[in-house]
């Protein structure tokens, strides 16, 4: 599918024709990746960040949230609950907290791997070079950093460097790679100042990418943020905004299937957040083969507030691994066993 035949889909409104593409991206899907539904344990180890993005709820400037980070017999509490519920994968997120340090951080992965055969996917941001290669030696498997949005422009104007340092989330991914890693990555659908050729422009970069994953969910505003407060007027040309809707979301996924017919693809918290009763299933339902329920504890759950009204707040962990398995089997799928590791690694890498 070239870019215009992009850019058509995702101002199509009618319904019936859309069908036929939610068609074609669950067909891809089953062909590509089966019917086994995997599920990534998500545990949100630390809301510090020393970085201003301007559309996350945990950024460095808002003085409102309170700050946690988990310790490693917290986490491998957690890591040990994953084991129970069958996981293959955990997958550890954190705003970048320059007090999670090489050292500790690969304590923690070679304390995982010595107790456990989870797949370890790490979601810090930013790291330097030195950290990332420690933690593949230590035994990591992945890598997730979305790069958020491809226009240079934009993403400079919601995400800033941190001191005099450029922000190159594109050449990091390939570094990634380089090292070692599966990658994922992905975007935000819906930014204030994000236009539909961009976002067609997104879904062609995943693909020059050669994504191991690819998560989207659309953006969701959060008053704590300058993106939220709509500090800077951002707003693509009339009739150019791609919209932060369901709608929107769902375009995402499967379009991206399409493109990457290996890929695992997430139906993710923030699509889920936007319709609560069945935003997971039209997910799965529309190019997506990954869940990731979450393993955080309670108590620091509403602290990991990137963006509000965030999906499975109140839930344990428990709650979330069955309500997963009952959204799965209610679609006739299954839960898949094993790590679910990339399709693209038993096959001869084709990045540019
Ligand atoms: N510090 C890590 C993890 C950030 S949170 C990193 O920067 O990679 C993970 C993802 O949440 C972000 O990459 C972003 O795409 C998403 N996110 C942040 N704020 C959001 C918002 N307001 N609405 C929707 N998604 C958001």
């Amino acid at each position: 599918m070239n870019r215009t035949e992009i850019v058509e889909w995702l101002r199509c409104e009618d319904e019936s024709r859309l069908e036929s593409l939610w068609k074609e991206a669950d067909e891809i899907r089953e062909k590509h990746v089966g019917n086994a539904v995997h599920l990534r344990g998500l545990l949100e180890i630390s809301n510090i960040c020393s970085r201003e993005c301007r559309y996350c709820g945990i950024h460095a400037g808002n003085e409102k949230l309170e700050r946690y980070r988990m310790s490693k017999d917290e986490i491998m509490a957690c890591v040990r609950e994953a084991i129970d519920y069958r996981y293959g994968t955990v997958v550890l997120q954190a705003g970048e907290d320059y007090g999670i340090t090489r050292e500790w951080m690969s304590g923690l992965i070679r304390e995982i791997k010595s107790e456990t055969e989870l797949a370890v996917t790490l979601s810090l941001g930013e790291r330097g070079d030195e950290d990332l290669v420690t933690w593949k030696e230590a035994g990591a498997d992945r890598y997730l950093l979305r790069f958020e949005t491809s226009n240079r422009e934009l993403y400079d104007s919601i995400h800033p460097p941190l001191a005099s340092e450029t922000s190159d989330r594109l050449a990091l991914l390939k570094r990634l790679r380089e090292i070692g890693y599966e990658i994922g990555s992905g975007v935000m659908i819906g930014i204030p100042g994000q236009t539909y050729e961009d976002l067609a422009n997104d879904i062609q970069t995943f693909k020059d990418l050669n994504l191991d994953m690819i998560g989207v969910g659309p953006y969701i505003a959060h008053a704590g943020t300058p993106l939220g407060r709509n500090d800077k007027k951002l707003q693509a040309p009339a009739g150019e905004q791609v919209p932060n809707t369901e709608a929107m979301t769902y375009k995402g996924i499967a379009l991206a299937r399409i493109a990457c017919p290996d890929a695992n693809i997430p139906s993710t918290s923030a699509l889920a957040t936007l319709n609560t009763a069945t935003g997971r299933e039209l997910g799965l339902a529309r190019g997506a083969n990954i869940v990731m329920p979450n393993l955080t504890p309670k108590k620091y759950r509403a602290m990991y507030e990137i963006y509000p009204a965030k999906a499975c707040i109140d839930e344990t962990a428990a709650d979330c691994r069955a309500c997963m398995h009952r959204r799965i089997i209610s679609i006739g799928r299954g839960v898949g066993s094993g790590r679910g590791d990339s399709p693209n690694k038993t096959k001869p890498d084709q990045s540019a």
